[in-house]
């Protein structure tokens, strides 16, 4: 099925066809007509699966009608407010909006926190049709009379499960008391969960439900493999993965924002065009490094996971997790980042003894093995990453076994794992690790870094990142 056959205007197809976008996407196709047939909806799907084009695109149709070339910002009414968790999906909802709405006399603006809030107050001034925001920023305006919400008919909460778990339950009642009664209301979620159904309750009037497949649960789309790796090597096994593949554009995971540092520093010596992105740096730095990465002037970009909640980047080939996340959900986060709208990812986990707790819980949710790939042989000037038994059995920095033997001679074939996979270099097979090791390996999880880390972005009081 076709753009064009769902009715959309021509300036739309236009843009639409600007995009590169072909077909819809599955979330399109159920969104858009129920949309433009001006129902409520409460909608189940995930970043990354076209929603945002799925409810932007029949809004902007909705608005086009009233459409005005005046420059007077009585005629530019806020008529569509568009809700999201974080200030990185505010900017990106508002960003293809923006390009959508690009042939037509529509108008957006986005207001988010941790930013001067002049040039916000300036642009709502001027009059918008759309305004994307978070709920902390959105209330500041309110607050100060900024912003007029009586003429909004159309209103979108974007992960909404999100701005529940971030504790903006309270913040959105109070938005929805402020709009008129009379309007059209969109909720997108990633779950159900009964505090969604009750807003759902709340806020839509004999709603439409869709829902589409869990993009990445067990995806179709993303590879997940992994290496058993000392935590010492990681950092060389990850330059020589990036330089050995000629990766481009690599988004890579650590658990907290002093790894990003090191690790961002550590590749940029290993001669690696690195960045970083968390929640220490200004909203400034972090446009700049997400733009240099997009535009691939940095092919790598090191993420905490709240930093990354809700990054689009368009056709992300791989996700890298130097470190696994405490919670198996923020594994399917991560990896949400890759194999998008059709394009086929991977994800590549580099796993510490340490780590392997983390990993049955990932492996379980998943419902699947991480594919074990062998270790490449580095060329560090320090020896071979160990092997986990090797790990293990040796108290000294050193990894002892080699000099009680004449090592095996290293085996020549190149390692090809399912087609893609070819370091092209000697390598020794891998032992899987003991179940002594295993035993040693289990530690106490932390609680999720979700509700540690709860108001985090969008203009809240910031809270330490782990
Ligand atoms: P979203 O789920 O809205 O974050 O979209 C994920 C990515 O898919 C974005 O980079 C969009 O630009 C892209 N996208 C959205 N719709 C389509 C489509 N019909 N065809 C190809 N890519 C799309």
């Amino acid at each position: 099925m076709s753009f064009e056959s769902l009715g959309l205007l021509p300036e739309l197809l236009r843009a639409i066809a600007d995009q590169g976008y072909t077909e819809p996407t599955p979330i399109q196709l159920k969104a858009i007509p129920p949309v433009l047939a001006r129902h409520d909806m409460m909608a189940c799907a995930q970043t990354g699966t076209g929603k945002t084009a799925g409810f932007a695109l029949p809004i902007l149709q909705l608005l086009a009608p009233q459409q005005s070339s005046s420059p007077s910002p009585a005629r530019h009414p806020i008529r569509a407010l568009m809700l999201t968790p974080t200030r990185e999906l505010a900017a990106q909802v508002e960003e293809n909006v923006r390009a959508y709405a690009k042939y037509m006399s529509l108008r957006s603006a986005v207001v988010f926190g941790g930013v001067d809030i002049d040039p916000q107050i300036k642009a709502l001034r001027a009059g918008v049709e759309i305004l994307v925001a978070t709920p902390g920023r959105l209330l500041d305006h309110v607050q100060q009379k900024t912003v007029n919400l009586s003429r909004v008919e159309i209103l979108v909460l974007d992960e909404a499960d999100r701005m529940l778990d971030m504790g903006f339950m309270p913040d959105i009642k109070r938005i929805l008391s402020l709009l008129p009664a009379e309007r059209q209301s969109l909720l997108f979620s990633a779950t159900f969960s009964e505090d969604i159904k009750r807003l759902a309750n709340q806020m839509l009037r004999t709603p439409v439900s869709i829902e589409v497949a869990r993009r990445n649960a067990p995806a179709d789309l993303v590879t997940h493999r992994m290496f058993e790796v000392d935590s010492e090597h990681k950092g060389a096994l990850l330059a020589h993965l990036i330089k050995s593949r000629d990766m481009q554009q690599v988004l890579v995971f650590v658990r907290t924002k002093r790894d990003a540092n090191r690790l961002m520093r550590e590749l940029q010596r290993d001669g690696v065009p690195a960045t970083a992105i968390h929640s220490d740096r200004t909203q400034g730095e972090r446009m700049q490094a997400l733009e240099e990465f997009k535009n691939g002037t940095m092919k790598v970009m090191v993420a905490t996971d709240i930093a990354a909640r809700g990054l689009d980047i368009e056709q992300l080939p791989f996700v890298i997790n130097y470190e696994l996340p405490y919670a198996a959900e923020d594994y399917i986060h991560r990896i949400g980042r890759t194999g998008r709208a059709g394009s086929p990812g991977e994800a590549i986990s580099l796993v510490c003894g340490e780590e392997k707790r983390m990993l049955d819980d990932i492996e379980r949710e998943l419902k699947r093995k991480l594919e074990r790939l062998p270790m490449p042989e580095l060329a560090t000037g320090r020896s071979r990453p160990p092997r986990h038994h090797e790990e293990r059995s040796s108290s000294s920095e050193h990894h002892a076994p080699r000099s009680t033997a004449r090592p095996a001679p290293a085996r020549t074939a190149p390692v090809a794992v399912d087609g893609g996979f070819d370091f092209n270099k000697p390598y020794e097979p891998k032992a899987a690790p003991s179940s002594d090791a295993d035993a040693r390996a289990k530690i106490p999880l932390r609680p999720t870094m979700r509700r540690q880390t709860a108001a985090l972005l969008g203009g809240l009081a910031k809270k330490p990142e782990l």
